[in-house]
């Protein structure tokens, strides 16, 4: 009953949205494949497209398992958005099951991508969307997918993508000044995941994890027993949670190094919109204010 009235408060706002919109064509029916790029398309695409996100709020983009009505959202959608660089490692077989006849838009083509040496193999880091410079070229991407699948609203996803870019950009200044507080040799955590490597790159601070770029792989006892000694040869002294991974690994080597609890990061995942990151833009400014709270006070 409590969930019947919660679905009604939800749908009659939306439904009355959608009546009061622009007088020409109905929104565009678009999917994505998790979170933090549902919320950048609708950013660019305002009141002319309704967003699904296949991946919902705290969950883990690498390890999915769609379900029926993800594989309708996907068949009945006119366009579908994934990052690319091997994140949605489950979209090949969702596309199959689903019928889905298009080709999804990959909005991380253009970006200048981390590689690195996992196991003897070349991977390419997928987690672009931790430096907002590189989410920049996503805004640009969506833009000419919208556009081309709605030529009528192209001047209205142009006007939202160049609002958007100017908040990109003051998000990316926030966490350079924030940043440059910290002496850079204090700049260092342990978090489960290698998933800040771009946002590393972009401010300079060195993130330790036991994991590699994807949730799937393991950590070995060696590569373990490998971290630990380096933390404490580092000195690093907080280690993070993250809201859609399994905490327990690197709860256990902070317990080995003595490193103290820094908050829960939101790496890859949305909160739900009581929680704290409920958009992108408040996602990356909590994560900049966690990690430079947690290192001033390590200093
Ligand atoms: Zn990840």
């Amino acid at each position: 009953m409590i969930s019947r009235r919660l679905l009604f408060s939800v749908m009659i706002p939306a439904l009355v949205a959608l009546s009061t919109t622009s007088a020409s064509a109905a929104p565009l029916k678009v999917v994505a494949s998790f979170t933090v790029l549902a919320d950048i398309v609708r950013q660019v695409g305002g009141d002319h497209v309704t967003v699904t996100s296949l991946v919902g709020p705290n969950g883990d983009p690498h390890e999915f398992e769609p379900s029926p009505s993800d594989a309708r959202a996907l068949n009945s959608a006119q366009v579908a958005f994934v990052s690319g660089e091997g994140l949605e490692g489950w979209m090949d077989r969702l596309i199959s099951a689903s019928g889905y006849h298009g080709k999804p838009v990959v909005v991380s083509e253009g970006i200048k991508v981390r590689t690195m040496d996992e196991d003897g193999q070349t991977v390419t880091d997928p987690h672009v969307w931790n430096s907002p410079v590189n989410v920049k070229v996503w805004v640009a991407n969506i833009e000419q997918a919208l556009a081309k699948a709605a030529p009528a609203d192209a001047a209205a996803f142009k006007t939202n993508a160049e609002s958007y870019l100017k908040k990109l950009s003051a998000l990316d200044a926030y966490a350079h000044s924030k940043l440059e507080t910290i002496a850079a040799d204090h700049r260092k955590v342990l978090t489960s995941h290698d998933a800040f490597g771009y946002f590393g790159r972009e401010y300079g601070v060195q993130f330790l994890a036991p994991v590699g770029v994807s949730t799937e792989s393991e950590a070995s006892a060696a590569d373990v027993a490998r971290l630990i000694g380096q933390i404490k040869a580092e000195h690093v002294k907080t280690y993070f949670f993250e809201n859609s991974n399994d905490p327990r690994l690197v709860r256990q080597i902070a317990k080995a190094t003595g490193a103290e609890p820094g908050g829960e990061l939101y790496v890859e995942s949305l909160s739900d919109a009581k929680g704290p990151a409920a958009t992108y833009e408040k996602m990356f400014r909590y994560n900049v204010d966690l990690l430079v709270a947690a290192m001033a006070k390590a200093t």
